[in-house]
């Protein structure tokens, strides 16, 4: 069940609208809703939407509904709804029992189809879809008026009806609503209102071989469901006067209302549905879950935690100027999420053994650590020492470079949680590769970071025992393009994609008490970032972790 999700606290302008609206008493309560088209799986733009649809109802008193725009069944499959529900759910929101599907509505947004011909408002249109388009006109020229706006309306009336009967085939015929082909929004010239598609529809079968365009459904379903405040990004701003006129032209059972807020627009990444279909069925990422992508499925399968995707959400605000959010805000939040949530655990993701050559063969003990530094209450876990361990192989240099402070042949480290050790030794083999490290600990050394004769250990570095380590695949995801804007126009978005965007570790030794990891437990891996179990490949005794994200910001260090 969702957990409780705190009200936020910044103003926005829709805030604003809803206040004013509740004093005035213009609506005794608010209805919102999101209406996503079931053509896709969800992205984080569509969590803004969320957020927002679902955030003014619940800090307003009122509610949202979810409503599948299901008004295309070419594009539109049943896997699309039953993502989508999931993917609301699991950024914490409840619709209850509002779940609505466009398509309920197909028997009244007939009806009135039927009226607006019978009031002579509406037209069967011949003209080809190419013809249509030619006849519009521009935006400086006024369009051209069909040869067959001036049917009779009993002529429109049979057509129409005989479209629906699925006597035509797909295209043949369209019905146009007859507003004004001079209009300087080209929305209102004569905008198509059904075509005809015999296709069968994933919520309501083949009953229907005529659908209505997403402008004829919208706002009449928004009436017919009462919502007070349609809220949509600016892009439906030119289509606000058409929203009115069939309000206008209808006799609909209330009165919404349309506002537009600016979409989110997130560097390093795409978001339109077609280019993340278009990566899946490429195979360049795995599927619509691949944790690389903006979708929520990816997000969740990443290890992002909900929460910190709605404090995003939050952080960025509502405004109507379009603008770019750096993603690096997102990774941030997930960042501050983890960092007060996530248990600390020890993981070898390069390993190289060191063996301590004066602690004795089949001894071994106990260490105790924090689970989390800040948060005494999160407990603490025992970490087996003995006379193998692994370190990271980057915390070893042969040749340590200026400034290296970890392991060097002849220097000290501190082990966390355990001894001080010195390394004495290499063993390489035939290739001159390193195989193993060889040194000593400092047996008075058990607590903090001074040797026995009080010297002082810079450098602290992980390690796991040889003893009881367990194996494990990690999985290191980077941002899935390497230039921050790669769906610009005019320029194939698939240049710009990072060919380091995942790397596979299938050689990991983690500290055992990973080996009981559970599903929903991320887990800052000391040193390395916040990771968790992968949701899909993990289990039956395979580990298989997701790096969520890292201890800071490497692209800002590499801008
Ligand atoms: P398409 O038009 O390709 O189907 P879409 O992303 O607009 O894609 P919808 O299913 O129509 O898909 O979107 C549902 C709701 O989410 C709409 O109200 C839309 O305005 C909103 N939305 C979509 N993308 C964003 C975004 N990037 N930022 C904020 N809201 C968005
Ligand atoms: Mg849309």
């Amino acid at each position: 069940m969702p957990e409780e999700i705190a009200a936020p606290v910044t103003n926005n302008f829709l805030r604003t609208i809803i206040d004013e609206d509740l004093k005035s008493g213009k609506h005794a309560g608010i209805v919102t809703r999101f209406p996503p088209e079931p053509n896709g799986y969800l992205h984080i733009g569509h969590a803004k939407s969320i957020c927002i649809n679902f955030g003014l109802a619940r800090d307003f008193g009122g509610r949202c509904h979810l409503r599948f725009d299901d008004t295309n069944p070419a594009k539109e499959e049943q896997e699309y709804i039953d993502s989508i529900k999931e993917s609301v759910r699991w950024l914490g929101f409840d619709w209850g029992k509002h779940l609505y599907y466009a398509s309920d509505n197909f028997d009244q947004l007939y009806q009135w189809a039927v009226y607006l011909i019978e009031q002579g408002k509406a037209y069967v249109e011949d003209l080809n879809a190419e013809q249509i388009r030619a006849y519009r006109g521009t935006l400086t020229e006024p369009g051209t008026e069909s040869p067959f706006r001036s049917r009779p309306v009993a002529e429109n009336s049979d057509l129409f009806r005989r479209m629906k009967d699925g006597e035509f085939p797909d295209g043949t015929r369209v019905l146009r609503a007859k507003i004004d082909m001079a209009s300087p929004n080209m929305n209102l010239r004569d905008p198509v209102l059904y075509r005809i598609i015999h296709t069968p529809h994933p919520h309501v079968g083949d009953t229907w071989k005529i659908y209505p365009m997403y402008d004829f459904a919208h706002g009449q379903t928004d009436a017919i469901e009462g919502i007070t405040h349609s809220i949509c990004t600016l892009e439906f701003e030119s289509h606000k006067p058409l929203y009115e006129w069939f309000l206008d032209n209808l006799p609909v059972p209330a009165r919404p209302r349309q506002y537009e807020f600016a979409r989110l627009n997130l560097t390093y990444t795409v978001m339109s549905k077609r280019k993340l279909q278009e990566l899946v069925r490429l195979g360049i990422v795995s599927g619509w879950d691949d944790p690389r992508l903006p979708t929520l499925e990816g997000l969740r399968r990443r290890g992002y935690p909900s929460a910190a995707v709605r404090s995003f959400c939050e952080q960025i605000g509502v405004g109507r100027s379009d603008s770019w959010i750096d993603v690096s805000i997102l990774e941030e939040c997930v960042r501050t999420h983890l960092n007060e949530t996530a248990p600390r655990a020890m993981a070898v993701l390069r390993p190289i053994k060191l063996v301590i050559d004066n602690y004795p063969v089949g001894q071994t003990e106990e260490f105790t650590a924090a689970n989390h530094p800040q948060r005494p209450e999160m407990g603490s876990r025992s970490i087996l020492f003995s006379r193998e361990i692994w370190i990271d192989a980057d915390d070893f240099m042969e040749v340590p470079s200026k400034g290296f402070h970890r392991l060097t042949i002849g220097g000290e480290v501190k082990l966390r949680s355990g001894y001080i050790v010195t390394c004495l030794s290499v063993v390489k083999d035939g290739d001159g590769e390193i195989i193993e490290l060889h040194g000593e600990y400092d047996p008075a050394s058990r607590e903090g970071i001074h040797t026995a004769d009080g010297r002082k250990v810079k450098g602290v570095i992980h390690w796991v025992s040889a003893e009881n380590a367990v194996n494990a695949e990690v999985r290191l995801f980077d941002r899935l393009f390497s230039d921050p804007n790669p769906d610009r126009g005019g320029i194939d978005y698939k240049q710009f994609l990072n060919p380091d965007s995942v790397q596979i570790l299938t050689d990991c030794r983690l500290e055992a008490s990973l080996a009981d990891a559970v599903d929903e437990t991320r887990y800052q891996f000391e040193r390395q970032g916040y990771f968790c179990l992968d949701p899909k490949d993990a289990g039956s005794g395979t580990l298989v972790f997701n790096r969520i994200v890292t201890l800071r910001d490497t692209w800002a260090a590499k801008k």
